[in-house]
């Protein structure tokens, strides 16, 4: 009998009853150290003592009112956002691939409003992951995403991450707008390289193309900047941000710069939950804590420690690990078995980690955690590692 639940998750067998900072606890006690956080999500760790009390106090005021009435904390967040990013004004989601539709549909409707309504098309880039809606897998492209949901969304144009020639060939005046991962999360942690980015902004820029990032996994201070495309130096036109952002709470955001929403006028778009006083009151204490300088500091030296361990255990397994890479606290490690085989192995150890595209397992941890944490999850991985050494 089919379960309760739509069986489209191949879960792992644990369940957790609480959490703490870096750590996940089952029923019977059992302490996991948890370098997935949710899947990038719960970056300042579990049970943020910060975070439950403006959950708390939030939860005994006003949870939702919808967006029939102005939201105190919805434009407090948005001013937060605003003042630390290229971002001029903002909508509010409950999720990253929302938050990508926003995106898709105001760069549509600003060609349509500047007279272009021919104007639909939209590039994106293989190994791309952007949601699991309609419009979003049609974006993202891949096979796995949208056998059997046809027919897809037209207008989007999937061209080979990294094929310089073939974005210059297809970026002519059809194209509505480019979207892109500063570092692919799902596709396996795979950065583009600072001058791509320029690059691609300087095309962008020859055509009046809009310019889309999809940081839901690489924003919100995971790379050691609040964003990942500010290591470039280059902005974005459109932004869309998730993950992070609630800690946990569902919250997302479509963030641009004034002239590409201007088509996003009364009535265009809308969500009952999006933004909601609950979520934004999470989302705006987050805001405090990730989006200042001496916190994205400690990022990145957790960064290079963790990613110094990592080298030593690949050199240390050469059977098992091929190479780290990544940014920040977004860190791939290519495996040479079976990712899924490392992950589990981790499981034995009592390390989560998420297994990604191009056999990589992510390691996505809390920015909160400790140095001895990393060094913990080191051990266990290095001890993953040689039981699966012992296994072959
Ligand atoms: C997770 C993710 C999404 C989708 O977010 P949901 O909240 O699952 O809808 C989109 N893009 C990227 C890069 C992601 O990592």
């Amino acid at each position: 009998m089919i379960p309760a639940v739509l069986p489209t998750y191949s879960r792992a067998k644990m369940s957790f009853e609480t959490g703490e900072g870096s750590w996940l606890i089952d029923r019977d006690g059992t302490r996991y150290l948890d370098m997935a956080a949710g899947i990038a999500v719960t970056g300042l760790g579990h049970a943020h003592p910060t975070l439950v009390k403006v959950v708390q106090d939030q939860a005994a005021k006003l949870w939702h009112t919808s967006n029939l009435y102005h939201i105190p904390h919805q434009e407090e967040l948005a001013e937060k956002l605003r003042e630390a990013t290229f971002a001029d004004t903002m909508f509010f989601t409950n999720s990253g691939a929302e938050a990508m539709e926003c995106a898709i549909k105001m760069a549509r409707k600003y060609w349509y409003d500047k007279g272009q309504p021919e104007r639909v098309n939209i590039i994106t880039f293989t190994g791309s992951f952007h949601g699991r809606t309609l419009a979003t897998i049609s974006a993202a492209g891949s096979e796995k995403l949208t056998k059997g949901f046809g027919p897809l969304l037209p207008g989007f144009i999937n061209l080979e991450a990294g094929d310089h020639d073939a974005l210059q060939a297809a970026l002519d005046d059809t194209i509505a707008a480019v979207i892109v991962e500063p570092v692919q999360g799902e596709g396996g942690i795979i950065p583009l390289p600072d001058a791509c980015l320029k690059g691609l902004r300087d095309m962008c820029d020859s055509t009046g193309a809009l310019l889309i990032f999809d940081e839901i996994q690489c924003g919100m201070g995971r790379t050691g900047k609040l964003f990942a495309h500010e290591w470039s130096g280059i902005r974005p036109d459109i932004m869309a941000v998730a993950k992070g952002i609630g800690n946990g709470f569902p919250l997302g955001a479509c963030l641009a710069t004034e002239e590409a929403a201007s088509g996003m006028t009364a009535g265009t778009h809308g969500s009952t939950y999006g933004g909601n006083p609950l979520a934004c009151a999470v989302g705006s204490a987050v805001m405090d804590i990730v989006a200042d300088h001496d916190f994205l500091a400690e990022v990145s030296r957790k960064s290079g420690l963790l990613r110094q361990s990592l080298e030593g255990l690949v050199a240390a397994h050469p059977t098992i690990f091929e190479l780290v890479r990544g940014a920040g606290l977004m860190i791939g490690v290519k495996c040479v078995v079976p990712n899924t085989d490392v992950v589990s192995a981790g499981y034995e150890q009592h390390l989560l980690s998420v297994p990604g595209g191009n056999n990589v397992i992510r390691l996505l941890p809390a920015m909160t955690i400790s140095d001895d944490e990393i060094k913990e999850a080191v051990a266990r991985l290095d001890r993953a590692a040689t039981a699966l050494e012992g296994a072959a």
